[in-house]
């Protein structure tokens, strides 16, 4: 499989191509089609897999295509377990859609919140966060989860380990009924199955 052939925007493929990407890993063919087309993805995949640019790409390509006419808003969510994940994470969304005009931020715990507002307050189309301070945030009126279109929740496994299950259901809670999911796991323990009912919808499974 090539890249140009996965459907990916011009804009998309010569930032691949900037981060010198060959070909696509196996979970960037099989991931990168299924998200293109608005479907629920379940994939059991570890770090080092590629698994970022697996849904980041997609993601970012539906995100361009339909934008609202006044500026940014928030449609794209990505949840982590941890502060590191998030930064990793964001810095993929900012590298892979450099040649897009859409804004990202990355919120987490531990560190001051002031700023994490400001960046908010100018209008983002892409939040990657960690459960506890996105809630915060949330909390105190400086997000609006109502028209996120996109959930990711990466490494959910770490997430519920860590004890984030309950901070996830409020959070979807806040999201709207009607929007595509994706759910990352390198495990599977009955606790994942059932989030994974709960959360997504007729989703594509697949293994790397
Ligand atoms: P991830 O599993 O998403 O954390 O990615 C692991 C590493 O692989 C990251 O450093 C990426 O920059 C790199 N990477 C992702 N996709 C590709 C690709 N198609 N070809 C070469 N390297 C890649």
């Amino acid at each position: 499989t090539a890249f140009s052939s996965l459907g990916l925007s011009d804009a998309l493929l010569r930032a691949v191509q900037e981060q010198g990407y060959d070909t696509p890993s196996p979970i960037q063919a099989q991931a990168i089609p299924v998200v293109l087309e608005g479907r629920d993805l379940l994939a059991a995949a570890q770090t080092g897999t590629g698994k970022t640019a697996g849904f980041t790409l997609p993601m970012l390509q539906l995100l361009s295509e339909h934008r609202p006419p006044d500026g940014h808003q928030l449609r794209a969510l990505v949840l982590t377990p941890t502060r590191e994940l998030a930064a990793q994470v964001g810095e993929s969304v900012s590298t892979y859609g450099r040649h897009l005009p859409l804004r990202s931020a990355i919120v987490f715990g531990g560190v001051s919140i002031n700023p994490q507002k400001d960046l908010l307050r100018r209008g983002v189309d892409i939040l990657v966060a960690t459960p506890g301070r996105l809630l915060d945030l949330q909390g105190q009126g400086c997000v609006d989860l109502s028209h996120v279109q996109i959930l990711v929740l990466d490494e959910a496994d770490r997430m519920l380990d860590m004890g984030f299950i309950h901070d996830i259901k409020r959070i979807l809670k806040l999201l709207p009924k009607k929007r595509q999911n994706l759910m990352f796991s390198a495990t599977f323990s009955p606790e994942i199955r059932r989030l994974t009912s709960d959360i997504l919808h007729n989703p594509t499974s697949i293994e790397v």
